[in-house]
Parts: C-alpha cells; sequence; structure tokens
C-alpha cells in the first residue's frame, strides 16, 4: 500500500530582503509503498531540505497537497503538527541533534516522555531496540563518550523507538566519516529488510546507491529514477 504520496506540490520562498521569490520545488510528485527505501539525491540547493520540510508537516507547499497514511497534511490543525511528527514520523539528522546533558538511554527515550508513556513500556522498549542498534552497554554513558558513528546510532534509536511508519533521513551520513557511514548504511539497509518504510535525502551517490529507489532532484525537480539493480554498484 501506498504510505506517503506528493502531488503536484511547489513550493516558493518570499524573502524579506530579497525581491525575486526561490521557486524552491516545481511540480513534485512521488508516491512511496509502505516497506520501500526511497533515497533522494541531488546537489546543495536543489531542493532536498524544503521536501523534506514538507513531508515533516514543518512548513507548507504552496501548492499540490501530501497525503501521509491517509492524512491530508494540509488539513492538520495549527498546533497538532508536532503530535503527527512524534506518532508517525522518526527523524535522523546530519548533526545527530543529541542531547549533550543526558545520557543515552534518555535521549533515546525523549519522544516516549513527551507523548507521556509510561516508564515500564519505555524501559522494556530501549531495553528490545537497544541491541538491535549495537547500543546495549552504552545506555548509561553520555553521547560525548561515544564515537560518531555510536552517536548517529543513538540519533537512529530515538527516531525508531516511537515505532514510525516512516524514517525521515536528512543526509544522515553528511558528518561521518566513510567507514562509519558504511556501519550507519548497513544498519538502514537492516532495518529496511525489517520492514522500516525509509526516505533519505542525501548528495551521497554513495549513500543513495543503498537504497531500493533513488529519485534524483535538480533545480526543484525530480528529473530521473532508478531502481536498486539498475544502479552502478563502484563503492
Ligand atoms: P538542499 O536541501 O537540496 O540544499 P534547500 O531545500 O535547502 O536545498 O534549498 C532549495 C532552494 O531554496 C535554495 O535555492 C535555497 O537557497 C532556497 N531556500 C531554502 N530554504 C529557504 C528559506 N527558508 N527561505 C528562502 N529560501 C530558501
Ligand atoms: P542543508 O544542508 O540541510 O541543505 P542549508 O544550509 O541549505 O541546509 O540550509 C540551512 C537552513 O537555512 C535550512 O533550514 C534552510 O531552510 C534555510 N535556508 C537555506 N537557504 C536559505 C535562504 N536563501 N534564505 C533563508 N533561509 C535559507
Amino acid at each position: 500500500s501506498t504510505i506517503l504520496e506528493l502531488t503536484n506540490v511547489a513550493k516558493t520562498y518570499h524573502t524579506r530582503f530579497n525581491a525575486n521569490a526561490v521557486q524552491a520545488l516545481t511540480d513534485v510528485s512521488l508516491s512511496v509503498e509502505t516497506g520501500e527505501y526511497v533515497a533522494i539525491m541531488g546537489e546543495s540547493g536543489s531542493g532536498k531540505s524544503t521536501l523534506l520540510n514538507l513531508i515533516a508537516a514543518l512548513d507548507k507547499p504552496t501548492s499540490g497537497s501530501i497525503n501521509l497514511n491517509g492524512t491530508e497534511l494540509s488539513t492538520i490543525p495549527e498546533g497538532k503538527s508536532a503530535k503527527f511528527r512524534r506518532e508517525h514520523l522518526g527523524f535522523v539528522f546530519q548533526d545527530f541533534n543529541l542531547l549533550d546533558t543526558f545520557k543515552v538511554q534518555d535521549n533515546i527515550v525523549l519522544p516516549l516522555v513527551l507523548s507521556k508513556t509510561p516508564v515500564p513500556e519505555m524501559e522494556k522498549r530501549v531495553k528490545d531496540l537497544a541491541p538491535k542498534l549495537g547500543l546495549g552497554d552504552k545506555l548509561a554513558k553520555f553521547p560525548y563518550e561515544l564515537s560518531g558513528g555510536q552517536q548517529q546510532r543513538v540519533a537512529a534509536a530515538r527516531a525508531l523507538i516511537t515505532n514510525p511508519e516512516l524514517l525521515l533521513a536528512d543526509e544522515p551520513t553528511g558528518a561521518l566519516d566513510s567507514r562509519t557511514a558504511d556501519e550507519l548504511l548497513q544498519l538502514f539497509a537492516q532495518l529496511n529488510g525489517d520492514g522500516q518504510t525509509i526516505l533519505m535525502v542525501t548528495h551521497s551517490a554513495v549513500a543513495a546507491s543503498h537504497a531500493g529507489r533513488v529519485l534524483f532532484i535538480r533545480d526543484g525537480r525530480i528529473f530521473h529514477q532508478l531502481y536498486r539493480g539498475d544502479l552502478t554498484q563502484d563503492e
């Protein structure tokens, strides 16, 4: 079944100091099936962050519609979008976005704390999830005690702890060296193998080549797509 559907989405930014409007996205239509691993690849400024922000209901399109698992995002009332994100989406960012003063386990359960999940349920979920991400023995540490790759796995655990319908990743390997990046990409592939639907934006061809399908974006338009079997494997 289809989990995400964008229909003729456009986004124009009007800035206070710039007379020229920026057309960041033009006529973007795309559809993602449950269980897919889709990468959106494009250079800096091509519109990737804009696209993710719209899918995450952090911003609204200028025109067109976005439907996430049956919910038309434009119908989410002002003030309810944070709750919607918490209940349906997980996020992994380039710079991890961990809280330095919280232990690993408290970083991981943060979305559950925000949704007022009972403590025993939080403890159960973190005990189940942490070993899958190789974090079983890291829960009592602080983020600064971990390597970059381990910190990104903590960020992934925090994104997954709510069992999101869709995992969104914005340049998740951008701050990692190539070996650590490869480990994270293996983890994403494993999560997808277990059924997790993933949408990742990246400017890295290596990262994109791990996805089942790659959409190429340039100047705010998706101009090409490739399925995994079609990709040249030259890592
Ligand atoms: P990418 O993530 O691929 O680097 P972005 O979506 O950030 O691309 O940007 C696409 C275009 O929109 C760029 O020209 C960028 O400068 C512009 N843009 C992005 N965000 C804003 C904003 N908040 N206000 C004005 N212009 C923006
Ligand atoms: P990314 O690495 O995710 O593409 P950017 O450096 O393009 O990030 O943008 C960082 C932030 O600045 C984003 O939130 C984006 O929306 C905003 N932004 C990008 N371009 C512009 C712009 N021309 N005017 C205002 N904000 C912008």
